[in-house]
């Protein structure tokens, strides 16, 4: 047992290399007074904007130690200032990894088609639609995070105590992590990411141009199975909902808000993409749909809004169906039934 998961291998959240938990560092935590920061060229290399440039000496784990108490204490005595430290670091890039790194089931989801600066006004408004109620009725709990960071965690309510699935109590952290693809960076290989989001606005009449040509072309480009196909999956999200609200009668199912009271809507999930796929179809045409169900077979359409309705704004702000398809792909990971 214990063999099989020194093996087991983890992804850094930064710089996507793998690593047994073995191999990751240890960083001191004194204060430089006690022991001497240590300049990181690793580091500075690897997150060139970043400003820290002395950081906490870097302490490989012993093996023969660590082998002994894996399954006890995690820390590691410094080498020149004797403290035990708790921190770990990516072997690769050297980031620190957040304290609960090795029990957290990390899902790294490429965005395609955001700006920066609107992927994280997403990740914000979809972390307060998840605090609301929706990761309560899930049986989530979100835990905080800054607004900056483009990452969403949480914790499952319920703890599995089945004695037949010993290992079940590492895999009660679940995370986000958002990466922008925009087809012109090292990111932009997509056997990198456990699922995708692809954003594009509902169009404005007549279409100007088809916004799944940059989709087609960079899925071409960044996929190395034969057939380019994306088998992960790949939530179509159309912004913007506004723009069509107004076009809908009163009873359009797109216009309820999804109830999510003891887990996955998969109902009102399929029929919102169903209607989302026809208007797919009248907006761009036959091809359009051919592609998306030949080169992305694991795909559902979702559409939101960061300001619908504007009378709700005050109340809760946290637009239309912001997270409907942050919900989709944990259902997709089996996180939430
Ligand atoms: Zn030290
Ligand atoms: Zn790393």
């Amino acid at each position: 047992m214990i063999k099989e998961s020194i093996k087991k291998k983890y992804t850094c959240p930064h710089c996507f290399t793998k690593f047994t938990k073995q191999q990751a560092l240890f960083r001191c935590q004194s204060i430089p007074e006690i022991c001497d920061y240590e300049d990181d060229a690793i580091y500075t290399h690897h997150h060139p904007v970043s400003t820290i440039e002395k950081q906490g000496r870097l302490i490989e784990s012993q093996s023969q130690d660590f082998l002994k108490k894996f399954n006890e204490a995690d820390g590691q005595k410094c080498d020149l200032c004797a403290h035990v430290t708790e921190q770990r670091a990516c072997p690769t890039c050297h980031h620190n990894l957040d304290k609960g790194f090795f029990q957290t089931h990390y899902i790294h989801v490429g965005v395609i088609g955001a700006m920066t600066s609107q992927l994280s006004h997403f990740v914000v408004m979809a972390k307060q639609s998840f605090s609301e109620n929706l990761a309560h009725n899930l049986g989530l709990i979100i835990h905080p995070s800054s607004d900056k960071s483009l990452e969403i965690k949480f914790e499952r309510l319920e703890k599995s105590r089945s004695p037949l699935n010993k290992f079940s109590p590492t895999m009660d952290y679940f995370s986000f992590v958002f990466h922008g693809v925009d087809g012109d960076s090292n990111k932009d290989d997509f056997n990198l990411y456990d699922a995708f989001l692809y954003f594009l606005p509902i169009p404005t009449l007549p279409l100007k141009y088809n916004a799944f040509e940059d989709l087609m072309k960079l899925v071409h480009e960044s996929t190395t199975s034969k057939k380019r196909t994306v088998s992960k999956p790949f939530a179509i999200a159309y912004h913007s909902f506004e723009k069509l609200a107004s076009l809908l009668p009163d009873s359009n199912t797109l216009l309820r808000q999804t109830d999510y009271v003891g887990g996955y809507n998969a109902k009102d999930n399929l029929q919102i993409s169903g209607e989302m796929m026809a208007y797919t179809g009248a907006w761009y045409g036959a091809n359009t749909l051919h592609f998306i169900k030949r080169h992305l077979p694991n795909h559902q359409f979702f559409t939101f809004s960061l300001t619908y309705p504007n009378d709700q704004i005050a109340s809760n702000g946290a637009g239309w169906k912001v997270a409907d398809a942050l919900v989709w792909l944990l259902y997709q990971n089996k996180i939430v039934k």
